[in-house]
């Protein structure tokens, strides 16, 4: 027989962004339950030092600041449920979601925050070296990075962004590209060439990241030039992938307005998304920072506004009925 859970508050995703609605959920009284997805904790559990999330002095590790977030949102009631999901119905309230476990999920609130997933290039090399020199954060990890030379792969805002934003840590940043052109807008190419700290490799792709074995992690990047086929090496001690991101969205395609880069649409100022009674918050509708701070005061901004939605619903409710 078929599994059904009701709530108040569905929320979808159990990084940063789902939890902290978990928590402010809670604290409501709607005692939320948090479908978690196959990433439990959320991007931060695939990495290791964090050094920006506030409330700590000492560096912390990812998943260990996601355990305590967990822990915390269980502590004040939220409800964890182990499923991923996999259909949805947003025509009417309750919302209707049915996770890959069968399992049906109703909520008079859905909040949204299944984030997004950095794009790699899809290398061996690129796999093994992952936090341990390739990054795909220069916010994230670009202060680790002080005083030594780093490289960005790619060419559209994002490379361009992150390029000029490393030069705060590093005197010698390389922004490779593997076509002779960039796609970022003008102002931001205008800022880049007039920074003498960056310089670019034009028709240069990514062959191997370079492993200097032991706990060195990365020393060189391989690249081919992708017009000869000439081979190359430099040296770096950072390579921060910058080649986009994927939202979590597809499973929304049709439900609720996306954006032309599948970001989650919402009000300005608000987590309010087309569907009343629907919010999104974090990385899934933040195209902007993604970072683990502004996904969990969002999340905080999902909560309230569903709080205050729902809060609205019982008055009509009420106030219908008694008309009756
Ligand atoms: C390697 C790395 C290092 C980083 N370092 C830092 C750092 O130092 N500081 C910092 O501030 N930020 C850092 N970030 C960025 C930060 O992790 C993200 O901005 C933040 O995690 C976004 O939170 P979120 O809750 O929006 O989404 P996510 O953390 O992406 O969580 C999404 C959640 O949605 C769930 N989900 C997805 N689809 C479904 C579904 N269909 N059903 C149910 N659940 C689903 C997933 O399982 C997951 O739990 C780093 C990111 C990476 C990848």
């Amino acid at each position: 027989m078929t599994a059904t859970h009701s709530t108040r508050m569905l929320i979808l995703g159990s990084g940063p962004a789902g939890l902290t609605a978990a928590i402010y959920g809670a604290r409501a009284g709607l005692a939320p339950i948090v479908v978690q997805g196959i990433q439990p904790g959320g991007q931060l559990t695939t990495t290791t030092d964090v050094e920006n999330y506030p409330g700590f002095r000492e560096v912390i590790q990812g998943p260990w600041l996601m355990e305590e977030m967990q822990a915390q949102a269980e502590h004040v009631g939220a409800q964890m449920m182990w499923d991923t999901i996999t259909q949805v119905d947003l025509t009417q309230r309750p919302f209707r979601l049915t996770g890959d476990s069968g399992t049906v999920y109703l909520g008079d609130v859905l909040v949204i925050a299944t984030g997004a997933q950095a794009k790699w290039l899809g290398l061996d090399s690129e796999d093994l070296l992952k936090g341990k020199g390739v990054s795909a954060c220069a916010t994230c990890d670009g202060f680790f990075y002080r005083g030594k030379k780093v490289a960005v792969i790619g060419g559209g805002n994002t490379a361009v962004e992150e390029a000029l934003y490393l030069t705060n840590h590093s005197h010698d940043v390389t922004l490779i590209h593997r076509r002779d052109s960039f796609r970022a807008e003008k102002i931001l190419q205008q800022r880049l060439f007039a920074n003498e700290r960056i310089k670019v490799l034009w028709n240069k792709q990514v062959n191997r990241f370079i492993d200097g074995g032991g706990t060195a992690g990365l020393v060189g990047i391989e690249l081919e030039d992708t017009q000869t086929g000439e081979l190359s090496t430099i040296e770096v001690d950072g390579g921060f992938v910058a080649i986009g991101h994927h939202p979590a969205t597809e499973l929304f395609r049709g439900h609720v307005s996306l954006d032309d880069d599948s970001y989650i649409k919402v009000e300005p100022g608000s987590t309010r998304t087309s569907v009343p009674g629907v919010f999104a918050c974090g990385d899934v509708m933040d195209k902007t920072y993604r970072q683990a701070v502004t996904a969990a005061g969002t999340g905080c901004m999902a909560a309230l506004d569903a709080e205050r939605f729902l809060a609205e619903a019982d008055f009509e409710t009420k106030a219908h009925e008694a008309a009756e």
